[in-house]
């Protein structure tokens, strides 16, 4: 007897009729003779329709009240989704992440899980039930709700994947598996029949949040089977595993993220000491930082910039504005209209001229690179926000992916 754990997103159980088909899914894989876990997301918009409701009220709500929340979302959803499947007749319990021993660290809106004590999710299967888990959401040493970060339920499922060594982890979402690019911004964009962690992570850490990053880091760390495929049609999805067939293609994937501020800190002293107290003011904050670029010392001076998540643009402003009398720059900029565009792929290291092909499109195409970062899979370009689906376009034109 196999034991499968499913995750349905929030499109996937936007409404009734949504819910009962998860459920009748659901019921088709226990009565085939599996064990079945089931992670929930929060219905359709109501994640963003809370957070605008919460801005309502106070828009500098405290990030433990803003988590109170959130998590109200999925607790909808499992008690919708177990009523579906009593229906159906199958014996169920509905877990939040709190029942279902989800521990996690204190970071209020994004946390990350440091155990499952699976002990009640195992009587419950022992118990023959459906097991409907609320994903998203943990609870801290301090017994306080936290949530995992947007898109965080992916990761709750693969978590309890790794916890019960499931024999899979099934994510079933509104598109059918893992394109070459964004199905909904590229129409021709390919569906890949599998793609290794390594390259899903990138992707997934890049902007195309078809799964959340961390839950394919811990699919890779604790060797979870995972696989993206569609809610409503019964098809083959793509596969997410160590190693793939060797395929021609040169690259993997193109995407592109938009939560992107770039700050400039422009003429400060063009002497050593200086991005070590830039960088590690910020780390201070817990402020993580992405791309960097140092200009070439001119007269004494230099100029430093980088980027950060939108969310973290006003705190990290405030924090260089500390440094002003140490680092006695001349300006800050500051432009978060900007957008990161990046291919991926583990067949660029062994290929030259994979990026210049990149810049290449993009020349073609009129748009201006503002930064550029590489690491062996990927290739990232800041660019104008406005030029980014044109840019994702034509990028994958050039690589016929
Ligand atoms: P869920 O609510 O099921 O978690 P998400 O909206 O988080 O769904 O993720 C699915 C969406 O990811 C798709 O609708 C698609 O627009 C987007 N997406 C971005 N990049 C890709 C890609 N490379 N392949 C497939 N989907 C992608
Ligand atoms: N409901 C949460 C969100 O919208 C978590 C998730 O969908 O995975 O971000
Ligand atoms: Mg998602």
């Amino acid at each position: 007897m196999a034991l499968i754990v499913q995750k349905f997103g929030g499109s996937s159980v936007a409404d009734a009729a949504r819910v009962a088909n998860v459920a009748n899914r659901v019921v088709e894989t226990a009565r085939s003779g599996n064990r079945v876990v089931v992670v929930v997301s929060a219905q359709g918009d109501t994640t963003d329709d809370l957070i605008e409701k919460a801005a309502e009220i106070n828009p500098d709500a405290s990030k433990r009240e803003m988590d109170m929340l959130l998590s109200s979302g999925e607790q909808i959803s499992i008690a919708l989704l177990a009523m579906a499947i009593e229906k159906l007749g199958h014996p169920v319990v509905s877990l939040t992440g709190w029942q279902a021993g989800f521990k996690t660290n204190n970071v209020y809106g994004n946390a990350r899980i440091n155990t499952i004590d699976t002990e009640r999710i195992q009587a419950e299967l022992d118990r023959k039930n459906i097991v409907v888990v609320a994903g998203f959401q943990g609870l801290n040493k301090y017994d306080d709700i936290t949530t995992l970060g947007r898109g965080g339920s992916d990761t709750s499922a693969v978590a309890i994947a790794a916890a019960l060594h499931a024999d899979k982890c099934e994510i079933y979402t509104d598109v059918d598996g893992v394109y070459t690019a964004d199905p909904r911004i590229v129409k021709d964009a390919k569906k890949l029949s599998e793609i290794t962690y390594d390259e899903m992570l990138e992707l997934a850490s890049l902007g195309a949040n078809v799964l959340h990053n961390r839950s394919v880091e811990m699919a890779k760390k604790y060797n979870v089977k995972l696989e993206v495929k569609s809610s409503f049609e019964k098809i083959d999805g793509t596969v997410v595993k160590e190693v793939c067939k060797m395929e021609k293609m040169l690259i993997r994937g193109v995407t592109r993220d938009n939560d992107v501020a770039r700050i400039a800190v422009i003429g400060v002293e063009n002497t050593p000491g200086i991005a070590f107290r830039i960088f590690s003011a910020l780390a201070k904050e817990n402020i993580n930082v992405d791309m960097i670029l140092q200009s070439v010392g001119r007269n004494g001076k230099k100029d430093i910039a980088f980027t950060v998540t939108k969310a973290h643009k006003d705190e990290t402003l405030a924090v260089i504005d500390g440094l002003k009398e140490q680092l006695n720059f001349e300006e800050v900029n500051c432009r978060d209209n900007l957008s990161k565009v990046s291919i991926v792929g583990a067949g660029m290291v062994t290929n030259p001229g994979v990026a210049a092909k990149m810049f290449e499109a993009l020349f073609a195409a009129d748009i201006n690179i503002h930064m550029i970062a590489t690491s062996e899979i990927k290739v990232s370009v800041l660019i104008n926000v406005n030029n980014a689906e044109r840019a994702v376009q034509v990028i994958h034109d050039k690589f016929n992916v």
